[in-house]
Parts: C-alpha cells; structure tokens; sequence
C-alpha cells in the first residue's frame, strides 16, 4: 500500500478541496492494484453522501465551439452562485496518446473560477479504462458537492454513448449547415440528444444557424417519441457561445427538462438503470483483465488466433476453447 488516508481523502472531497477532489481522480485513473483497491475505499466512502449533481453529456466534432461554449456556459453558471465541474472524456487518447480535449489553453477564465473545476482526459490504454476513470470521476465531482457536471466528449466512435451513459442530460452541439442538408449526424446520436444547439449564431453566420436550427427541429419531430421526454422534446435552438447568447434559454430548457423527468420518475430510474449497466460493464472488464493477466491464457489466445485467421478452426469454437479455459484457470 501507498500508506494514503482515504479517510482523509473522503474528508477533502466531501469539503469540497479541489486539490483532494484533483487527488481522488488521479487515483481513480490509476491502473496499478494497490491504487484499485483505495479507490474502492475511497468511493465507498462517499457513497452515502447523497448529494446529486445535474450531470450533462455535451459532444461535438472538434472546431464547433465545445471549449467556448463551456467557458460561457459555464461562467454564467457560476455567476448564479453554482459550482461546475468540467470533465473530458477522450476516446483519441486512448488511442494514439494524445488528447485532442487536453489542451491546458482552453477554459482559461473558467479554470480560474473558485467556482469551477476543470479536469482533462487522461491517456488511458483502452477504452475500458477511459470509461471506469470517467464514471468515478463524475462520482467524485458529486460527492464534493458540484452542482453541474458537465462531460464534454469529441464526436468519435463509441464516446458518445459512452458520456450519454453517465449522463443526466444529453447536449449536441452543432455548426450552421451551409447548405440545407442535416450535416450527416448519425441517427443514433439524433435519438440520444435531449437538445441539440445550433453554435455560431451571430454575424455573418446567423441566418445559416437558423435555417439550421429549423432543419434539425424538423427532424427531431420525426422521431418516435421517448417515454422519458414531455412535449416539445428533443429541442434545437440556436445559441452563439461568443457572443453568449442564447446560454439563458438553453439553461432554461435543460431545468426544464430535468425537472419534468424528476417529478415522472424517470430521472431516478435512468440512473438506476446506469448504474446497472456500469456494473455489468466492471464485471466485463474484469473478466477481459483476467484473460490478459494471465500468460498462459493469453499464449492460448494468440495461438487459437493464428489457427482461426489460418482457417484451421472455427471462430466460436476457439473462443469456447478459451473460454473454458478461463473457467478452469478461475478454479484453479
Ligand atoms: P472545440 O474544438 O469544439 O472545443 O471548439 P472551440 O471552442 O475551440 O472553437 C473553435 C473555433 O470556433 C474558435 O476559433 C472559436 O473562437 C470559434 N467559435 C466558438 N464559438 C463560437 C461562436 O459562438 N461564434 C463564432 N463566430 N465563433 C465561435
């Protein structure tokens, strides 16, 4: 062990310290046993604190104003006297190592806010891992008293289920089309938005986020209607995070929506239900751990591998293969 006091580290986080809250994080990415083993401590710990923060997912592809709007959003928030945390979850990083959300320049007047606490996402070796360090995190930032959280994701791969997954809200943010076509989002992230908000509107750009606006409201209302969601909703609106127009209603209509979904029972239930799907996701992810720690398992692996691409096995009878041989080795 570390000889670290995760009694005194639940205290920190609890009072609110952002350096405890920064410490509990690191700990929480931390892939090495001993520090697994203290963070459990340390969210057990916390668990019972029974505080809940509005938990928002914000997505959007790189350049639509992710880092500006937060900064506004987020600066307004705090002038009404809320504390903000601001976390990212990066899939890119797990990728290639580098973030394309880590940049230490963005947020600057945020990341100086007593109010706010900002966290960049961490390199992490695998997807699995960026999930398990987000979802703690979030954990931590309620526990330490954060009114809103908001998780800010790039539009790539999986991450966006992933953030709606551990998230009250689901904001999409989006550029002014230039022409008068849906700008190719995908349908899945159509159905998990609860607002989508048309960036950039002001000057030149305006009347193109508009038309925009209308273009995605049109094909919001297409959609089959969620139980979770009272009329009107999914929304668009225009907003312009420069300009910091638009932040009020936008605000407005995120309460809105949550409030509705609090007083219908859904609210506890989604969580439930996340809460659910993390478990089953930690059960996963132990089991592959399981199989990569092992090296005779994983010897059997690769070899199986090269007979199945070789075509001198089935797939799924190699994978029963290894799969028997994981229960052996688990009685072993
Ligand atoms: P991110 O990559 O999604 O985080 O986007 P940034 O926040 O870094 O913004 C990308 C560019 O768009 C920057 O040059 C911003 O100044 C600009 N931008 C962001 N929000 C607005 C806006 O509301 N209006 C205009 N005109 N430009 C914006």
């Amino acid at each position: 062990m570390t000889g670290l006091d995760v009694a005194e580290l639940a205290r920190g986080v609890q009072a609110g310290e952002r350096r405890a809250l920064a410490r509990a994080i690191t700990l929480v990415e931390s892939r090495r046993a001993d520090h697994r083993a203290e963070a459990g401590a340390l969210l057990e710990a916390l668990a019972g604190s029974g505080r809940q923060a509005l938990r928002i997912g914000l997505s959007g592809t790189p350049g639509v104003g992710k880092s500006t709007f937060i900064e506004s959003f987020g600066m307004m928030l705090t002038a009404q006297g809320l504390r903000v945390a601001v976390l990212a979850v990066d899939p890119s990083s797990a990728r290639s190592g580098g973030s394309i959300l880590g940049d230490k320049t963005r947020m600057d007047r945020l990341s100086r806010d007593p109010r706010a606490f900002i966290r960049p996402s961490p390199s992490q070796a695998q997807l699995g891992g960026v999930a398990r360090r987000s979802r703690e995190a979030v954990a931590l930032c309620e526990a330490a008293g954060f009114d809103v959280v908001l998780i800010e994701t790039v539009g790539v791969g999986q991450s966006e289920t992933l953030v709606a997954g551990m998230a009250d809200l689901f904001v999409l943010l989006l550029a002014p089309a230039g022409g008068d076509e849906l700008q190719g989002v995908k349908r899945g992230i159509m159905e998990i938005a609860d607002l989508i908000l048309v960036n950039k509107a002001d000057g030149d750009l305006k009347p193109a986020a508009l038309r925009t606006v209308a273009d995605y409201a049109g094909a919001l209302r297409l959609l089959r209607k969620r139980v979770q969601d009272p009329e009107g909703f999914p929304k668009a609106l225009a907003v312009s995070a420069l300009e910091e127009a638009g932040l009020a209603a936008a605000w407005a209509e995120m309460k809105a929506l949550a409030d509705w979904r609090r007083a219908n029972g859904h609210f506890v239930r989604v969580r439930a239900e996340q809460a659910r799907a993390w478990f089953e996701d930690e059960v996963r992810q132990g089991l592959l751990a399981r199989l990569e720690r092992d090296a005779g398992l994983r010897a059997r692996m690769a070899a199986l591998g090269d007979a199945v691409e070789a075509g001198s096995a089935a797939p799924s009878r190699a994978a029963a293969e290894v799969l028997a041989a994981l229960e052996a080795a688990g009685q072993g």
